[in-house]
């Protein structure tokens, strides 16, 4: 059998009837990596022994969790203890943390099989996961272009089979980006939803951890291991869990859905734009009240963004400075040439332009003109939704103007990278969640995806407009030829 085609929904069945076990599920899988690893570069760290032992560990359970026997892949920004974990960044080359990550130590309770380390953008900088020191990952759907970013290599393995499932981060549209762009589900939790704990932070107020996945009751299984308060991590809600796979119903009949006319002018591509409007037509005619609103401060999100989310880059990234974690420059002549040798070896060019951005937004002088006014405009961005969401129950968006480009296409043009997260930034500037699920081909063969937003806490509508959109289609069945 295939194991690797399967969803972790079908394969825990298998478990329960004991047709297969984590063994053969791995073993599977580490099958499939041979053939198909070179191609994508998905993972920058697989320890297969480290894999057979956590098999073998899990024989001797007495008792299954949620996801018992699930393989699931961990973008390297998350802390694994023991193991490599590197923000694919070299300053970080050789750090093994000594401690999980409280997602991490979850999944591990639930009997989840800690698979690999997924490669990803420098830091979670980027779109395409082009800045990973490792090298690019490539598009499974065409190995000539991009993943998406910054979660590319989580996305990627899930898309290829080369897992079951993987975490990722988003801290402006890096899990839904890669998501769309791979054809696979991405859901970005509420701010606060996940525990941060253990995750290297990019930008403190923005990132938050989530699921990659084949299906969305697969996304919904993980997002009840992750979810809940920790004492680990101050921002961390102390808001009940549901059991989000109640919400998994096919009927959305009466939901209000809203989607915004700023997010389908100018920059839109016509075959995602065709795509999402068919998507709406669809979930009109399945019952639900689709109607046109406006969230006036779109045009704000990127910039503002790029504002707050450097300020808050430069002071996160200031803990590297060769002293307690990873890299040191080997040739120096006093404290200070140590720092900026060792920062000048180990970031790479976009995380070096980001912190040089950020502290320029948060120096004195300049403090008041951009950092002060970027949170002004992040609050008015807020507003939009909270007035949209007086009358609708969820918004319903493209999830990036365009499929995926190819490797080189943006990389030397910055501003250009930038505006692919247009349609999933304002999302994080709000703190709300949200989702994409494949709604469509291009012309190419690329998949194109469709995002769902809700107001904070309320993961459950977006699972119920999702699950009944994928209940109607096939777009998430579509493999790609590898
Ligand atoms: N692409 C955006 C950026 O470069 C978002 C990245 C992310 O969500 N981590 O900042």
């Amino acid at each position: 059998m295939e194991l690797h085609r399967l969803t972790a929904h079908q394969l825990s069945d298998l478990i329960a009837q004991k047709k297969t076990s984590p063994k053969e599920i791995a073993q599977d899988l580490l099958k499939r990596i041979k053939k198909t690893e070179k191609k994508v570069k998905a993972f920058c760290f697989l320890d297969e022994k480290d894999v057979l032992r956590q098999c073998a560990e899990l024989e001797k359970r007495t008792s299954h969790g949620a996801l018992f026997g699930i393989p699931v892949v961990i973008k390297d920004n998350i802390c694994v203890q023991g193991q490599d974990t590197t923000c694919s960044s070299r300053i970080l080359k050789g750090f093994k943390p000594p401690y999980d990550a409280t997602c991490v130590r979850r999944l591990k309770q639930e009997g989840a099989i800690i698979f690999a380390k997924g490669n990803m953008d420098e830091f979670a900088f980027g779109s395409s996961c082009e800045t990973s020191c490792y090298g690019p990952t490539h598009n499974p759907w065409d190995l000539k272009r991009i993943p998406g970013g910054s979660s590319g290599g989580s996305a990627a393995s899930v898309a290829a089979d080369e897992t079951i499932l993987a975490l990722g981060s988003d801290t402006g549209g890096s899990i839904r980006q890669p998501a769309s762009l791979c054809g696979v589900v991405g859901f970005k939790p509420t701010y606060g939803r996940v525990s941060r704990y253990g995750l290297i932070a990019f930008a403190s107020s923005l990132d938050q951890i989530g699921p990659l996945a084949k299906d969305v009751q697969d996304a919904a299984i993980l997002l009840n291991v992750i979810s809940g308060h920790d004492g680990q991590d101050s921002t961390c809600a102390d808001v009940k869990v549901p059991d989000y796979t109640k919400a998994l119903v096919n009927n959305v009949n009466g939901l209000r859905i809203g989607y915004p006319k700023e997010y389908f002018a100018k920059g839109l591509n016509t075959e995602v734009k065709d795509s999402v409007e068919t998507a709406l037509g669809l979930l009109r005619k399945l019952g639900a009240q689709v109607k046109e609103i406006s969230l006036p401060h779109t045009g704000y999100a990127v910039a503002d963004y790029y504002i707050i989310a450097t300020a808050e880059a430069s002071s996160n990234l200031a803990r590297f400075d060769g002293v307690q974690y990873g890299h040191r420059a080997s040739d120096f002549d006093n404290l200070l040439d140590m720092y900026a040798k060792t920062r000048g070896e180990g970031f790479g060019e976009e995380a070096k332009r980001r912190i040089i951005l950020g502290t320029y937004a948060l120096s004195s002088g300049y403090y008041d003109a951009y950092y002060l006014r970027a949170l002004k405009a992040r609050r008015l961005i807020k507003e939009d939704f909270d007035r949209a969401f007086k009358d609708c129950d969820c918004i319903v968006t493209p999830t990036s103007p365009t499929a995926a480009f190819k490797i080189g296409e943006r990389i030397d043009n910055p501003l250009a990278m930038y505006l692919s997260d247009i349609y999933t930034i304002s999302v994080n500037l709000a703190g709300l969640p949200a989702i994409s699920v494949p709604c469509g081909f291009n012309e190419k063969g690329l998949p194109i995806g469709l995002q769902f937003i809700a107001r904070a806490f309320e993961e459950e509508v977006l699972l119920r407009g999702a699950y009944t959109f994928e209940q109607n289609t096939d777009y998430h069945l579509k493999k790609p030829e590898l």
